[in-house]
């Protein structure tokens, strides 16, 4: 064997793993909106899993670049794959939000509810305070979102939140973003029900739930509730929509019937046989009323009625 030839045995291994450890952390770098480093390119034929998990984070890389073309100088930007989290707070602000925030609601969602995996990048936008949040939400879609503290662009699979407001707007957007990959037909009263209900919520002791808790929002339910004014969940279900003009009164129905399945443990059993069974039951009315062992739909208002009043007055 020559000597050429045994320092390129030797050597050669070494080289080849320097190089991908160097390019490995250099994609968990976090400057400042500074260009992504090249995709790694394996060597053999990747299996469809593999192509999976490599392709990803390329997409994130590609996302990154989308995004740091669009924002200022105080911008940061990290990539966690599936989401590429951007944001005029620091880089170690935003690692903090990703990791007591963001890591530990998205594990909890799909170990209850979500069985397809995000498969493309999920955009973050983070802003620290009312003024950036509004300026920059104008500028990316107009000035129909910036009244509310944060919103889902589904077409743009893009969360904008102002994080002055505290973290439970960011579960809310996280909820409309990961179940957007596992249930698309979903409605919109479930969407933004379940969305809402981890507005407020707490990690089940175990850390493996997050349970939601009352807040502001039962004001509207039980005015609308002690007024006559509330529909029956039937017909909410049935038209699958929030009334423009209604918003409050919707948004905290919705919100609180989710509260309450989740109160009869029946929550992460309804959501899982309603997207399994969208397309013979698109209202998820029939879904319903079977996990109720047959009771009919005003049986199930009753009792939801009565709950709210007992669990929710206080
Ligand atoms: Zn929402």
């Amino acid at each position: 064997m020559s000597f050429a030839r045994v320092i390129v045995l030797t050597i050669g291994p070494v080289l080849i793993i320097a190089g991908c450890y160097w390019l490995t952390m250099a994609g968990r770098g976090q400057a400042a909106l500074s260009r992504p480093s090249t995709p790694e390119v394996s060597a053999e034929e990747p299996t469809a899993a593999a192509r999976e998990l490599t392709s990803l984070p390329a997409a994130c890389r590609v996302r990154a670049d989308e995004l740091a073309a669009l924002l200022t100088a105080d911008f940061h930007l990290i990539i966690r794959p599936p989401y590429v989290i951007a944001g005029n707070l620091s880089a170690s602000e935003l690692e903090r939000h990703y990791r007591e925030t963001i890591r530990p609601t998205a594990d909890v969602l799909a170990r209850c509810y979500f069985e397809r995996r995000p498969d493309a990048p999920i955009a973050i936008l983070l802003f620290a305070d009312n003024a950036s949040y509004r300026e920059f939400s104008r500028e990316f879609d107009g000035q129909r979102r910036d009244a509310y503290s944060g919103y889902y662009e589904r077409a743009d699979r893009r969360i904008m939140v102002n994080v002055q407001t505290g973290n439970g707007t960011l579960a809310h957007e996280l909820t409309h973003a990961l179940a957007h990959f596992d249930f698309p037909d979903m409605p919109e009263w479930f969407d933004e029900g379940l969305a809402s209900l981890h507005e407020q919520a707490e990690f089940s002791p175990d850390g493996r739930r997050l349970v939601g808790a009352v807040n502001w929002r039962r004001y509207h339910l039980l005015y609308a509730l002690r007024t006559g004014r509330l529909r029956p969940i039937a017909a909410l279900m049935a038209t699958g929509r929030i009334r423009e003009g209604h918003e409050a009164v919707d948004y905290a129905h919705a919100r609180y019937f989710c509260m309450f399945l989740q109160s009869q443990n029946q929550l992460i059993e309804y959501y899982r046989a309603f997207r399994d069974n969208v397309r013979t039951d698109p209202t998820g009315l029939a879904t319903l009323c079977r996990l109720f062992n047959g009771q009919t739909p005003t049986e199930i208002d009753t009792q939801f009625r009565h709950w709210v009043l007992t669990a929710c007055s206080k």
